[in-house]
């Protein structure tokens, strides 16, 4: 039977909670396997620089995450346009993707499925797994001028931030 000495407790109370119990279980392990039965505080001292290094690693690796974009467009433009501006402006990264840097990642691009676009919101949810961070209504969903503008921008719009994912208007114009 493991036990700890006070100041062994003392300090696995320091560890960062989310990895207290696994520290904990670790430090027990190690000094079972070297078949003593008390664990002081310094077996905790070496395990616990080892896990607050390790949520230190995980801390980085979320920072690190690159921001994820996809683009939504409509269907029936979809028929005339291979998207290829969108891509252009994305690669360039200008107009309405100036402010991404070159980590940014876009994954994934599909049109509104047909007025009234109810399918967008179903396919956000899809991506939302892979990291989605931003959707961009293509430009030829709220043009005026070539195309009719999208009467079911705003519905659409709203339909993806009830996902909590930031919606921007436009790609290329
Ligand atoms: S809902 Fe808007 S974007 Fe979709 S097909 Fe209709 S007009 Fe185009």
């Amino acid at each position: 039977m493991i036990r700890l000495t006070e100041e062994a407790r003392a300090e696995i109370a320091k560890v960062p909670f989310f990895v207290r119990k696994m520290a904990q279980k670790a430090v027990e392990s190690e000094v079972a396997k070297a078949n003593r039965e008390e664990v002081t505080v310094n077996d905790v001292r070496l395990v616990r620089e080892k896990y607050i290094k390790f949520a230190e690693e995980e801390k980085d690796q979320s920072k690190a995450k690159p921001t994820r974009i996809a683009v939504v467009r409509c269907e029936v433009v979809s028929e005339v346009c291979p998207g290829v501006a969108c891509f252009q402006a994305f690669n360039q990264r200008k107009i309405a993707f100036s402010e991404y840097g070159p980590e940014t990642e876009f994954i994934g691009f599909f049109t509104c499925g047909g007025c009234p676009g109810r399918r967008v919101a179903r396919l956000v949810e899809k991506l939302v797994p892979f990291g989605l961070d931003v959707v961009h209504l293509s430009s030829c969903m709220l043009l005026e001028k070539d195309y009719v503008k999208c009467p079911h921008w705003r519905q659409i719009k709203r339909s993806i931030e009830q996902k909590g994912i930031k919606v921007v208007e436009g790609t290329h114009h």
